[in-house]
């Protein structure tokens, strides 16, 4: 195994974040850099702590559950498919899930906040590239479904996540990333219910820049803080 600089990755990637926020003519602290620690364990969370990172993203409810525990400071957030019989693990102990891909979900979401007296943080998770094996709202649903949303009380919609086809180069990604951000645009004067179209949550190692440029505010970063490149 060799030894990965967790500080000096952040330092390289915290660089890139900011010069790509200042060429989409916005503040470096505007972008949300979160840490997805799905192949780390707890001293490496611990390590990019020190470094001043306090988000960090799960996709597995069950890693999600044992890394809170152990580190209840950090600000988690749920990133991956989430099943709805685990949705009352996570519930009042994310501050956002990014993954809202279905309306089911989003009732179960519902009750469980109605429960606990809390309004749950979500991100409508939008399949842009429409490809079959990733999940998400057809972008051609996502009206209908913010209009539906104000039906339930304890959620709340704080903007859109979505997945980027896995390709080389990142360039293929900017449609992807371009056409969320006028879904966003087109919906924000909108009035709905319990809907803030706040957070665009795009980008991963590969394309983070290309989804900065293109109006992310969230980018969810893996491999290029915790592996070497
Ligand atoms: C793993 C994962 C990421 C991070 O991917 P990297 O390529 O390692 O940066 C981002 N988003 C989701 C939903 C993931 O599952």
């Amino acid at each position: 195994m060799s030894f990965v600089d967790i500080k000096a990755n952040l330092q390289r990637i915290e660089k890139r974040v900011a010069e790509a926020a200042y060429r989409s003519g916005r503040h470096p602290d505007d972008v949300t850099l979160v840490a997805v620690s799905k192949t780390v364990y707890i001293p490496e969370i611990k390590d990019t702590i020190n470094c001043g990172i306090l988000d960090f993203g799960e996709n597995r409810v069950q890693d999600l559950i044992r890394k809170i525990k152990c580190i209840p400071q950090a600000r988690w957030h749920m990133i991956g498919r989430l099943q709805s019989n685990k949705v009352k693990d996570i519930v009042g102990k994310v501050v956002l899930i990014h993954s809202l891909d279905r309306w089911k979900l989003a009732e179960t979401i519902n009750s469980r906040g109605q429960h606990l007296g809390i309004t749950v943080p979500t991100l409508l998770q939008v399949n842009i590239s429409g490809e079959v094996q990733k999940t998400g709202v057809d972008p051609s649903d996502v009206e209908s479904y913010l209009d539906s949303i104000g039906q339930l009380r304890s959620i709340k919609v704080c903007g859109f996540m979505t997945m980027a086809p896995q390709s080389e180069d990142p360039e293929q990604a900017r449609p992807v990333f371009r056409q969320l951000f006028e879904l966003r645009e087109k919906l924000k004067g909108r009035r709905f219910t319990n809907v803030e179209l706040k957070y665009l949550s795009m980008g991963m190692s590969r394309d983070f820049e290309v989804a900065i440029e293109e109006g992310a505010n969230i980018v969810r970063i893996g491999s290029a803080i915790f592996s070497n490149a």
